[in-house]
């Protein structure tokens, strides 16, 4: 199913999905053409300011980790959105507001307003200890109707705490490379097992499911999936997939469906990756390359 030039490429097929006894269904999955992403992406109108185009949370970096922070900040502030604030450790502050001036920076949980933000995106670099739990947890409640991205460390923590499950809203993006896959889901003995279980996860809890590799699969909460077909193994590096939370928070704050954004966002990180090939090699290729090729991914877009 994730050869290049599948037979399936331009078709739709139907995928049995009941992998569990009393659970039977259907997906449809198609591979992302260009002309659905084009078709799907909104051009920014011309008497646009800043509100129009949203207001992201991202909670992400930790000592040690504000690179993960950093490039996810970035990312989203180079896909269109109109504001970012960064929710990071008090200590951490400054890091933020030297590396990156466009963002607003916040380390008080009580100065968070949930109504004030358009999307919100969690994980990257927070950590995995009993405060970061206390946090996540606390955010999923504040934020009960904002569109969400859990990626990364977010991830760990609800697979090694499923109670968590209960406060992760309908609707919620969820960015799992395989193993965080396993830890979110269990173990699966084949690639095939995984791609079912990923779709009939996005319908059991009514989510979507961005199943992160080399032809990235999103599941939706309808039973529909897409089959990434940008991207190279040049953005296997770290980062990669914390560029990709802060595509994804954009978009959403932009208001885009929860679904669109991340097929569109999914589909625009592989092609910035692809695009930054221009003056890299696979082996140069770093997450700040993808992010320096945003701006050339979305003129591609139309
Ligand atoms: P992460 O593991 O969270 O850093 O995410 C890695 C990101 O890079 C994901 O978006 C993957 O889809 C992408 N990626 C990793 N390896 C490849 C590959 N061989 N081909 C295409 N994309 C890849
Ligand atoms: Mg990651």
């Amino acid at each position: 199913l994730l050869a290049e030039n599948a037979p399936f490429f331009g078709e739709v097929h139907l995928l049995p999905i009941g992998l569990h006894p009393g659970y039977e269904a259907e997906s449809r999955l198609e591979v992302v053409e260009p002309a659905v992403v084009a078709k799907w992406y909104r051009p920014r109108p011309s008497f646009g300011h800043k509100g129009t185009f949203g207001h992201a949370l991202l909670v992400a970096g930790g000592e040690g980790k504000m690179g993960a922070c950093i490039l996810s900040a970035r990312a989203c502030l180079h896909s269109g959105v109109g504001l970012t604030t960064v929710f990071v450790p008090h200590a951490q502050v400054p890091i933020v507001q030297t590396a990156v001036p466009e963002a607003m920076a916040l380390a008080d949980l009580a100065r968070i307003d949930p109504a004030s933000y358009k999307a919100l995106g969690i994980g990257p670099g927070m950590g995995t200890d009993k405060k970061a739990l206390d946090l996540l947890e606390r955010l999923l409640v504040m934020a009960r109707s904002t569109p969400l991205v859990l990626d990364a460390d977010a991830l760990t923590l609800l697979g090694n705490h499923p109670h968590s499950w209960k406060d992760v809203p309908e609707g919620a993006i969820l960015t799992p490379h395989p193993k965080e896959f396993e830890r979110l889901f269990g173990p699966v003995a084949t690639d095939f097992e995984r791609l079912q279980m990923a779709l009939e996860q996005a319908v059991r809890r009514q989510c979507v499911i961005v199943l992160k590799g080399h032809r990235t699969l999103v599941a939706g909460p309808d039973g529909s999936g897409y089959f990434n077909t940008t991207g190279n193994a040049g953005m296997a590096t770290g980062g990669s997939g914390d560029v990709l939370t802060g595509i994804l928070t954009s978009l959403l704050a932009q208001g885009y469906p929860s679904f669109q954004a991340a097929v569109l966002g999914v589909y625009l990180h592989g092609l910035a990756g692809d695009l930054a090939l221009d003056e890299q090699s696979m082996e140069s290729l770093t997450a700040s390359g993808i992010v320096d090729s945003l701006g050339k991914a979305f003129k591609h877009l139309g």
